[in-house]
């Protein structure tokens, strides 16, 4: 499958029914979770992987990995309705994803759900919740040896610090990207930010 094509297929998936911002639930952009998938591919790190989503939200990571041929995936989240969004957007594209319902903190999780090779993840930026993210990139961690996750840009100073001795910053994908995020209690108000892709190699 091209990039194009998967980043119109993603374009196809329902959205968050009622996003709630506390737990900063917005849809990663078709063109940015397609960017994520495709450099991983090319990789080596999707095709005939164990593949995890960590908040996988309405799905569109997860189900970008099934459809480039992952070998199993598990999309991780927290919120039931979200869940349910994303089980209708796997089912609408025919995508076998493991969907299921966990905590990132909870620290049995890397047992229920892991091991995998290839981590993807849009996880909360910590706008709402400080250090929201790190829960996030610790699973992450324990979970796979590489990570592929979308960070606030200019991240990356805290997320080396934060990894040293665990893991380290393999590459910066494709420079830095704008989203625009609708929070539920404010409609209208379309918030433009900038984020970046990260590949964490753990450290063996
Ligand atoms: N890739 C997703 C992005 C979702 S935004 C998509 O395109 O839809 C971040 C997601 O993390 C939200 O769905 C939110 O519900 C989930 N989340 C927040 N805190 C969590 C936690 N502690 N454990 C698991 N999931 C969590």
């Amino acid at each position: 499958m091209k990039l194009k094509t998967l980043e119109m297929t993603l374009q196809r998936l329902a959205g968050f029914s009622r996003p709630r911002p506390s737990l900063e639930q917005y849809q990663t952009p078709a063109p940015l979770a397609a960017r994520l998938l495709y450099h991983a591919l090319m990789n080596g790190d999707i095709e005939g992987k164990r593949v995890c989503d960590l908040g996988s939200g309405t799905g569109v990571l997860a189900i970008g990995a099934a459809l480039l041929g992952a070998e199993s995936v598990i999309g991780i989240e927290i919120d039931e309705k979200a869940l349910e969004t994303a089980r209708a957007n796997a089912d609408l594209l025919d995508a076998a994803v493991d969907f299921i319902a966990a905590d990132a903190k909870d620290p049995l999780l890397p047992e229920r759900a892991g091991p995998c090779d290839t981590v993807v993840m849009n996880p909360p930026f910590g706008a709402q919740k400080a250090h929201a993210d790190r829960p996030f990139i610790d699973l992450a961690l324990q979970l796979a040896p590489v990570t592929y996750g979308i960070f606030n840009a200019g991240s990356t100073q805290f997320v080396k610090a934060y990894t040293e001795g665990r893991g380290e910053i393999a590459e910066r994908v494709g420079g830095s990207f704008q989203i625009k995020r609708t929070f539920s209690f404010h409609t209208k108000d379309v918030q433009e930010i900038e984020v970046e892709i990260l590949r964490l190699k753990r450290t063996p």
